[in-house]
């Protein structure tokens, strides 16, 4: 079976690649081994995919040389995945944050997405095995589970091997090497982080508040939430895409309010310690944060050094996590096929022509709040409009 591009993939960024290429006359050939196309977009948000950010720019992504999104950022902004929403009668909300997430399942959009493609000439192979990926004369050929497939374009949109409970695997970088490009070693972020089990904040599961995460330079005011293992929420999340393994992460139980104001303020200082936090923490943290031998004595009567020692306690709690929760229950993963062998105007490489990646097989990484997905549309949309008539 011959069409003009080959997309393996039919993820989130496969699928916008196969629908800006049909809408310039190109028949595309989209294999995945899944039963149903764009698992992890169903499975995005909760189920209602945060599938944009109104913050755009390259500071929300990580990667070895992060202006590489620039060109494709400029050419899909939050505005046209707005405008992709409405055209597919998808409605959406602004949450926290610039957040725009669907107001309907997610799933609703992938559906839409293949109902338009399909119709406009795209086949979609689901359920296939890819057994043999090959180029020779100008011509990629791809042999699945079922059928050979050639195409002079192939587009490398297998995502990441994060959540392989969505039928996520390595196989687009293993391909990349293949065809000679580099890749940056994957590891897990947007992931929980485990704390080691003498760590005095051990044993506080579901206990969630807004705190500060600061990591390297970088600051995130989010909520955070304690698990059974260690910690997770938005604000671990986005710190662990900048968190190496035995790193510390320092954290602020009190953003925007200064511990030490707090205990001078005229009706705190009769408050032992310990009741004045409880009532700006969640009691049991505040019992764990609280040195045990300032717990019960008056706010007022505490010296210089002991106040010094509590707002440290509280504005600066340092934690070693032992390890992340890993692959499995990673959003995404940072590392993948490096940006200075893909041209970032076309997303085709520059060491095999006709070949394409986009998505989050590539070496970027967004982080929280939209910026993945926001990622897979416009380097996927790039990709379909860079293909050239033969
Ligand atoms: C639980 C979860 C929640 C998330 N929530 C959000 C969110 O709200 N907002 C956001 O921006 N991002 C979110 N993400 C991340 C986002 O979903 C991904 O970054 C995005 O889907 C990547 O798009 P992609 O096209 O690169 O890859 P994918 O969408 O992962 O598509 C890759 C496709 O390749 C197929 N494939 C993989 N291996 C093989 C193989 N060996 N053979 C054949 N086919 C294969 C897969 O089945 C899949 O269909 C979330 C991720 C997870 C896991």
């Amino acid at each position: 079976m011959r069409t003009d591009a080959i997309i393996l993939g039919a993820g989130a960024s496969g699928l916008l690649c196969a629908l800006t290429a049909a809408r310039r006359g190109f028949t595309c050939t989209i294999v995945d081994h899944s039963p149903v196309a764009g698992r992890k977009v169903r499975v995005a948000g909760g189920g209602k995919g945060n599938v944009t950010n109104l913050h755009m720019g390259q500071e929300w992504y990580v990667g070895k040389d992060v202006s590489f999104v620039q060109k494709a950022l400029r050419h899909c902004s939050p505005d046209w995945v707005l405008k992709l929403l409405q055209e597919f009668s998808i409605p959406w909300e602004e949450r926290d944050y610039g957040q725009i997430f669907c107001t309907v399942p997610a799933a609703r959009l992938v559906e839409a997405l293949i109902a338009r493609i399909s119709q406009m000439g795209t086949s979609v192979l689901l359920r296939r095995n890819l057994h043999n990926v090959a180029w020779s004369d100008g011509l990629f050929r791809v042999q699945t589970s079922e059928e050979l497939l050639e195409a002079t374009r192939l587009v490398i949109a297998l995502g990441s091997p994060a959540w392989p409970a969505s039928g996520s695997s390595d196989l687009g970088i293993r391909l990349a090497r293949h065809f000679g490009h580099k890749v940056v070693p994957v590891h897990p972020v947007l992931v929980p982080l485990i704390c080691p089990n003498s760590w005095p904040l051990q044993n506080l599961a579901g206990i969630s508040l807004s705190a500060a995460v600061n990591i390297h330079e970088r600051r995130f005011e989010y909520p955070l939430l304690f698990t059974h293992r260690g910690l997770s929420g938005p604000a671990i999340l986005q710190a662990s895409c900048f968190w190496n393994h035995a790193e510390k992460l320092k954290i602020d139980f009190l953003p925007g309010m200064s511990a030490l104001e707090l205990m001078h303020m005229p009706n705190n200082g009769r408050l032992t310690v310990l009741n004045l936090f409880r009532k700006v923490l969640p009691s049991r943290l505040a019992e764990r944060l609280v040195p045990s031998e300032l717990a019960s004595c008056k706010a007022a009567q505490l010296n210089k050094l002991a106040r010094t020692r509590l707002a440290a306690a509280i504005h600066a709690h340092e934690v070693v996590p032992t390890r992340s929760e890993g692959m499995n229950r990673a959003e995404a993963s940072s590392g993948g096929v490096e940006t200075c062998d893909v041209n970032p105007r076309t997303m085709e490489s520059k060491r095999c022509p006709g070949l394409y990646f986009t998505g989050e097989v590539l070496d970027i990484t967004g982080l929280l709040g939209g910026y993945n997905l926001h990622w897979a549309w416009a380097s996927g949309k790039t990709a379909g409009e860079a293909f050239r008539k033969n």
